[in-house]
């Protein structure tokens, strides 16, 4: 019987199935675990809406085919890498229990990026936490972050990286500030002196845009 659009609403609410923007094996770029090879699952839609985003091709989950979830699992299965990282978009748009299930029951470790915006779903490893401003990350996400990472195009955006890290409520979370990537050569000295004063906060950069990998 032909699938209709009301069954597959259905089982993306129940998390079954997914869509999926692309699958592709590279090496973490940002944050703490920079330099670890990872399978990436980019889930398609964001409605955060930032002006620098360099995925804006993902914020339309319209025009990313629904995959199942348990063939998005069989994928990630198939590589050598026993990590995933889910991206987006904002991932956390979708429910990502039968996901995670799926990933660990296969023994991956999950690493999640995500902005904040929407609720927590999924088994996770690690959890990079990216607020922005015009869509804040939900409480729960500070409580729980391993790492805050806030991006930072201007001066301005320190008062807000500022902000974010107040909320952080566990000692293990790790700070970072990470250039926006087409500010990189304004922005970065900013960033250095201003970590060399306030030495909670670590740099981060894009390495696989210097590296030339997705
Ligand atoms: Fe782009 Fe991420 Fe911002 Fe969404 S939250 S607009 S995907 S940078």
């Amino acid at each position: 019987m032909e699938k209709t659009n009301a069954d597959n609403y259905e089982q993306m609410q129940q998390g079954l199935m997914l869509p999926v923007m692309e699958e592709f094996c590279t090496v973490q770029g940002e944050g703490h675990n920079t330099g670890k090879a990872a399978w990436f699952i980019r889930i398609g839609g964001c409605d955060v809406g930032c002006s620098w985003c360099d995925v804006k091709e993902s914020w339309n989950a319209e025009l990313h085919p629904l995959s199942f979830t348990k063939d998005i699992i069989e994928h990630a299965v198939q590589q050598a890498v026993r990590s995933v990282v889910i991206t987006g978009g904002e991932p956390m748009l979708y429910n990502l229990n039968p996901l995670c299930e799926g990933l660990k029951f296969s023994g991956f470790e999950t690493f999640l990026e995500t902005s904040g915006s929407a609720p927590l779903s999924g088994i996770w490893d690690w959890v990079c936490l990216s607020p922005k401003k015009n869509a804040p990350a939900l409480e729960k996400y500070y409580n729980i972050a391993n790492e805050l990472k806030v991006i930072i195009a201007d001066k301005s955006d320190l008062e807000w990286a500022e902000i974010c890290a107040e909320q952080v409520r566990n000692s293990y979370c790790i700070l970072y500030l990470q250039p926006e990537w087409s500010r990189f050569r304004e922005i970065s000295p900013v960033i250095i002196d201003y970590v060399k004063n306030s030495p909670k906060w670590n740099v981060s950069v894009q390495a696989h845009k210097f590296l030339r990998i997705p």
